[in-house]
């Protein structure tokens, strides 16, 4: 018997894989390198014991949902969680994409605002940034010409590390007739959120993650402020009940440690500035960073072996010598002063 083909196109796409391998120092996926706080786990245990897990979970989010919105100075109609900022990407496009609709993005960039376009059957749409890896502030022309249903900013972008302007970011929703998606899911480590532009009457998203600052990777948690008619509209695509109990429980919990989430942030900037001066020392190039990686590229050694020799002595940078526009660079995570000085010196010595 032969089995049936999925819809066309589909088999050709890739898969979105980050390479788990296992390794002394990983410092592949931007996560923190720090835990969340022992007593927000106890919380959460406490709080798991009292959940009735033969009941369904409050299919609102209403609980998580209104301190979202009091954390960001929104109503509770302009908050929607999901599991993970990518399901978030995924409802946005199940929503306002589709066959015969164009995503646009600026690459490079996350790979998976394109990925997730095109398994929603999204047609994707390319503008390149400039050489310093930020959007041309003549882009909205470009972008105007394309009409995508939607555009995506990266912001702080990953994995090139800067945060875009305000005015860039208004000129894009200005410019476009679809609406504009600002991924910060590194948001906490810039100078300004586009959180501030988001109004009821204009065609501006912007999503968030528990998994990066938070620490809470594991949690597989995001969420996105929006227009209420853009929240309406992703109700019709997200499953009922898809916010289990134990998470609304442990994402509201969180917020009561937002003091040390900022403080993680600040740890993690200080030791940024470290890890850059150590690779400034090095013969690579490196680029400047709003958020908890930074990328570069040595100059003199080809990018893939460096990533290799790198794993030879059990550290795990990302590998991004062959993504279109970043040939020959390597993407390493801020991790804590020890990692951070595992990687230096094995850079250090694969260099030499
Ligand atoms: C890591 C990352 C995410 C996180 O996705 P989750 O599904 O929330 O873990 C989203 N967007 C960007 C740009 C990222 O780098």
């Amino acid at each position: 018997m032969t089995l049936p083909e999925p819809r066309p196109g589909l088999r050709l796409r890739e898969g979105y894989h980050s390479p788990q391998v296992e390794v002394k120092v990983r410092l592949n996926t931007n996560e923190s390198p720090y835990p969340p706080p022992a007593s927000w786990v106890e919380s959460v245990a406490e709080e798991a014991r009292g959940i009735a897990f033969h009941r369904y979970p409050d299919r609102g989010v209403t609980g998580l949902r209104a301190r979202l919105a009091a954390l960001h100075g929104v109503e509770p109609a302009n908050v929607l969680a999901a599991n993970g900022s990518n399901e978030v990407l995924q409802l946005l496009l199940l929503a306002y994409g589709g066959h015969g609709r164009r995503a646009l993005v600026f690459e490079p960039t996350y790979a998976l605002h394109s990925h997730i376009a095109r398994i929603t059957g999204t047609d994707v749409v390319t503008v390149e940034r400039t050489p310093g890896f930020t959007i041309d502030p003549t882009a909205a022309a470009a972008v105007e010409q394309h009409r995508p249903a939607v555009t995506f900013v990266c912001s702080p972008n990953n994995p090139t590390g800067l945060a875009e302007e305000p005015g860039t970011v208004r000129d894009l929703v200005d410019g476009t007739p679809g609406l504009v998606v600002v991924d910060e899911a590194y948001g906490q480590f810039a100078r300004w959120s586009a959180v501030e532009l988001v109004d009821d009457d204009r065609p501006l998203v912007v999503v968030r993650t528990f998994s990066k600052t938070w620490s809470m990777a594991a949690l597989r948690l995001g969420y996105l402020i929006a227009p209420a008619a853009v929240v309406a509209d992703l109700e019709h695509v997200t499953l009922p009940y898809h916010l289990d109990a134990v998470k609304q429980a442990a994402g509201t919990l969180a917020l009561d440690f937002r003091a040390e989430m900022d403080g993680r942030v600040e740890a993690i900037t200080t030791e940024r500035r470290r890890l850059v001066d150590g690779l400034e020392g090095l013969d690579v190039d490196v680029w400047p960073s709003d958020a908890n990686f930074v990328l570069f590229r040595p100059r003199r050694r080809d990018g893939a072996e460096v990533w290799a020799s790198l794993v030879e002595r059990s550290v795990l940078v990302r590998d991004c010598s062959s993504w279109p526009g970043l040939e020959g660079c390597l993407r390493v995570t801020i991790g804590t002063p020890e990692e951070d000085d595992l990687f230096l010196a094995a850079l250090t010595e694969v260099l030499a």
